[in-house]
């Protein structure tokens, strides 16, 4: 369905208003490769970015190459992550992605998304991640817990799925906003549009957010305690 002039106009709204208000918005996880940025983007799913990087600052230093990561013991590589939390699956996906690479794009992370996704382990928030912060290609839009809250409230999309929600947001922003956007996204989500508590008082995008979702006085949690605590229950309960 072609998306309307309207729902275009507030979406370039909406970029204007993140541009200025995160002129500096970047990926927080520490890397040097694109396969360091690989590696982090796995280890913090479910765990903070400060966590992730005190953990491959270590890791980093150890492990140098996919054939590195590919032929240590298990045991070993779910030591080194297990702060991060899910470390099983994670030495995993890890191990299994650098053995594929290994086999088949000679150790390298690939520039492209269907081989990308085709990685253990690798979806396309993954995938966009890597190819955007670490190839600068728009492959999509990085879609995390924080861009699909915000761009549901903020009247981008009404969808759930994150692979909707990213079609929703590719359609009314333009490509060459698209990285920039996700990192300014999340950064956004974190600080000010946080799931509980979203500081709409003193949000840089108050005057043209529908706040859909977010209670009609859009307070942001700053009324009364008792009130406070049953708004935050019942969005805990809808999300
Ligand atoms: S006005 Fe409120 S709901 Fe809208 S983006 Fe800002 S914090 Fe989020």
């Amino acid at each position: 369905m072609a998306i309307s002039a309207k729902a275009k106009r507030h979406a370039a709204k909406v970029v204007e208003h993140l541009r200025r208000a995160y002129p500096e918005a970047k990926c927080a996880l520490d890397f040097r490769t694109p396969l360091e940025l690989l590696v982090a983007t796995i280890l913090s799913a479910q765990c903070t970015d400060v966590r992730v990087n005190l953990v491959t600052k270590d890791l980093f230093a150890k492990y140098r190459t996919a054939a590195d990561y590919a032929r240590a013991p298990l045991e070993r590589l779910e030591e080194a992550i297990q702060s991060t939390g899910f470390y099983h699956n994670k030495a995993k996906s890890i191990q299994g992605c650098c053995r594929t690479l290994l086999e088949k794009y000679d150790g390298r992370v690939p520039q492209d998304m269907d081989a990308l996704v085709q990685l253990p382990g690798i979806g396309r928030k993954t995938a966009n991640v890597v190819l955007g912060t670490a190839f600068s290609i728009p492959s999509g839009i990085v879609v995390d817990t924080h861009v699909a809250r915000v761009s549901r409230r903020l009247g981008l999309t009404s969808q759930k799925d994150p692979v909707k929600i990213e079609q929703d947001l590719m359609e009314r922003i333009p490509k060459q906003e698209w990285i920039d956007f996700g990192h300014r996204m999340i950064h956004h989500g974190r600080r000010v549009c946080a799931a509980r508590k979203p500081n709409c008082p003193e949000c840089p995008l108050n005057a043209i957010c529908p706040k859909i979702g977010v209670d009609a006085q859009g307070d942001g949690g700053k009324r009364g305690q008792g009130d406070k605590g049953k708004r935050g229950r019942r969005e805990l309960g809808r999300r």
